[in-house]
């Protein structure tokens, strides 16, 4: 166990075992006597990770022959430039379910503008900070694409099912990837920052249906099209190593644990337990939709009346060694984010500490 339940909203609690690993390969990589970080990407050493990286991503999420996997650099925030880039060429669709959602939107119109494209957004749930998702909207059949946040990880809210979308489909999945199954078919492109559920920061991920390339006439910068990489093997250029390989080691202990599905289940159990407290207990209340509830970011506050209590509660928590449970910036209270790593332990100790809580302020 941990010294410290680490609640972390990203970059997150990984795998003990994956640190251990990536600790080792820091030292002495396979026996070259040299660190990972020392080594030519163009070696076989270093080709066998990337290989067993991507025949992991493929065995864990099922990923059909339809569809590619690829690592670069640059984040979420440069996936949301891959997206416009290699796909809209007269109009694109978004659901706004959140800033990273928003922020995604943005580069869609900015780079649109350039060109005539039109950027819609179908629904949004900024009206109420986001605390559900958005039905019934309309998507364009004329789309390019239609762009969703899988799991918005500021509000803790979350599209638990893989939607059935008349146009090509794009998710960022960075706070949801690997914590249940999806049926990658339904999908044009899937992608991410690696830093929530799947390896620390400087690697991004994207599966693409390689089908949908190929089609804009506007030009793609080489590193911003997902060609380059699918071409290159995810070594076009220099790729970012030591992420890939931290990556590399969580998913061999993601399939240890019994794959995708063995993970839902204790996923689901996690937020249960923690989703039922909150409910019980008198000093706090949840803010997501209960419907639209997500399994990975916890978020709730104080109870009305109790508002004054959440400075102290913060204190206490971490008085428990819990670190990490501060809600975000924006929206203030409490965030649990309970991804594939965090210990049902770790849970089990925060309701408990919740009650003790309650009892100190009966
Ligand atoms: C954290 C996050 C991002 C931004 O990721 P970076 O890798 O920091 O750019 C984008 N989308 C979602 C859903 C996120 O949780």
């Amino acid at each position: 166990m941990k010294k410290v339940h680490i609640f972390n909203a990203g970059p997150c609690i990984l795998p003990e075992q994956a640190i251990e690993n990536a600790i080792e390969a820091l030292k002495d990589f396979k026996g070259t006597g040299m660190s990972v970080i020392e080594i030519s990407h163009r070696t076989k050493e270093w080709e066998s990770v990337m290989d067993e990286c991507r025949s992991l991503w493929k065995e864990l999420l099922n990923i059909p022959d339809t569809h590619e996997v690829i690592f670069f650099g640059g984040g979420a925030s440069t996936g949301f430039l891959y997206v416009p880039y290699n796909l809209l060429e007269k109009k694109a669709a978004y659901l706004e379910t959140g800033v990273w959602a928003k922020k995604a939107a943005k580069e869609a119109k900015g780079l649109g503008a350039t060109f005539g494209a039109e950027v819609v957004t179908v629904a949004s749930s900024a009206d109420t900070t986001y605390n559900y998702i958005p039905k019934n909207y309309e998507i364009p059949a004329d789309a390019d694409y239609f762009h969703i946040t899988t799991n918005n990880t500021i509000y803790g809210t979350e599209i638990k099912e893989d939607i059935d979308c008349p146009v090509p489909l794009v998710a960022d999945m960075s706070s949801d990837i690997m914590s249940r199954p999806v049926d990658v078919s339904k999908y044009a492109v899937i992608y991410g920052g690696a830093q929530k559920n799947v390896g620390p920061a400087g690697v991004t991920f994207a599966i693409i249906r390689k089908d949908i390339l190929g089609k804009v006439s506007h030009y793609i910068p080489t590193m911003l099209s997902y060609q380059t990489h699918i071409d290159g093997a995810s070594m076009f250029n220099t790729p970012p190593v030591f992420p890939i390989l931290v990556m590399n080691e969580t998913l061999k202990w993601l399939k240890g644990i019994g794959g995708v599905e063995a993970m839902n289940k204790i996923n689901v159990e996690k937020a249960e337990l923690l989703y039922n407290e909150i409910e019980r207990n008198s000093l706090f209340v949840g803010t997501a939709a209960k419907e639209d509830r997500s399994i990975m970011n916890v978020c709730f506050v104080m109870a009305p009346g109790k508002e004054d209590l959440q400075d102290e509660f913060l204190a206490f928590a971490k008085s428990k060694k819990m670190a990490g449970l501060k809600g975000h910036r924006s929206v203030g209270g409490f965030r649990a984010s309970i991804y594939n790593a965090c210990p049902i332990e770790s849970v089990k100790a925060l309701v408990e500490a919740m009650q003790e809580f309650e009892q100190l302020h009966k």
